[in-house]
């Protein structure tokens, strides 16, 4: 064939630019799974669970009490495994439940949800699966489940950590649920000023990565909420103080050998992601429909700084 013909009728996958710093995908929903694999991303960096419990429509406690439970895990088991085959063998970070309590109190049976004033201070994250144990042992049950099915891609993401006797107690749990937490990737997202400035506690705990979930980081260092629209202006991911804690926790993490990611919007956007790869993070998660600009401006900042090395010799 000419070389002409030859490279029309070669597939995209072939031209997507290898680049060191791994460029990931963030999964909302298990449907969505087709589409993020022809991203070509090289893993998926944040699969959120609570869109399938939420979808569920029924509220997990009553599953849980009307003796449901192999059913709601399966359901659980079902959903991640929808994404953990598209991607194998490449890894799957599955966050654990991570929903405020006014999201659960929608659903059926939900009415006994506490109200809280500000739900995003509150019941949210590792903090409600350390109380809900009930709740906890289901989603490790259905991780077992997976890894017992051979899918050992597939990495327990912990959000919202704030100490690490969270981390611990976790990790506890995970063991007492039969999970082998020495061959299963444990993470923790740092989303919380306080989690990365004692990020140190934390790799000494145990930790495989931890993932920037800029998101909540940006609202809780600089005091605003994410969702209030009198102060989105003074809602930026480029400020410098969350850019000081990322860069800290990076290094830190280098130094241990602690992979480190980020999974919040500002990982969509190339011109943070340019700034990340000069930080030297080791991989980047985006959107489905961000991962190919993230890709192309990871592969150029790469050789940018190969090339400014270079030169200072
Ligand atoms: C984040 O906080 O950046 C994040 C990815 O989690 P969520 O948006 O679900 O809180
Ligand atoms: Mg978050």
């Amino acid at each position: 064939k000419a070389p002409a013909e030859e490279a029309a009728v070669r597939p995209m996958a072939l031209s997507k630019p290898i680049t060191a710093t791994e460029v990931k995908v963030n999964v909302s929903i298990p449907e969505a799974a087709e589409r993020a694999k022809q991203t070509m991303a090289d893993g998926v960096g944040l699969l959120r669970i609570e869109h399938m419990i939420l979808g569920l429509n029924t509220h997990p406690q009553v599953y849980i009490k009307s003796g449901r439970s192999d059913e709601y895990i399966n359901e659980l088991v079902t959903g991640i495994r929808t994404v953990a085959d598209a991607f194998y063998p490449k890894p799957v970070w599955v966050r654990t439940l991570d929903a405020p309590t006014d999201e659960f109190r929608a659903m059926k049976g939900g009415e006994s949800e506490p109200y809280e004033h500000n739900p995003m201070l509150g019941m949210r994250g590792i903090r409600r699966d350390l109380r809900d144990i009930d709740h906890f042992k289901l989603e490790m049950a259905a991780f077992r489940k997976l890894y017992e099915m051979g899918y050992d891609n597939i990495g327990i993401m912990l959000p919202l950590v704030q100490h690490p006797v969270e981390l611990r107690r976790a990790k506890e749990l995970m063991v007492e649920c039969g999970i082998d937490i020495e061959n299963v990737d444990v993470g923790i997202m740092v989303e919380i000023p306080a989690s990365a400035l004692i990020i140190d506690e934390f790799i000494k705990e145990g930790i495989d990565f931890v993932s920037f979930g800029t998101n909540d980081l940006t609202q809780y260092t600089l005091a605003v909420d994410r969702n209030n629209e009198l102060v989105a202006d003074l809602y930026n991911e480029l400020h410098p103080a969350v850019l000081k804690l990322i860069e800290y926790v990076i290094g830190e993490c280098n130094k241990a050998g602690v992979k480190t990611s980020i999974c919040g919007q500002a990982g969509s956007r190339p011109d943070v992601a340019r700034r990340l790869v000069a930080m030297g993070i080791t991989s980047i998660s985006a959107n489905i429909d961000a991962v190919e600009s993230v890709r192309e401006m990871v592969a150029r900042t790469e050789h940018t700084l190969i090339l400014e090395a270079a030169r200072k010799k």
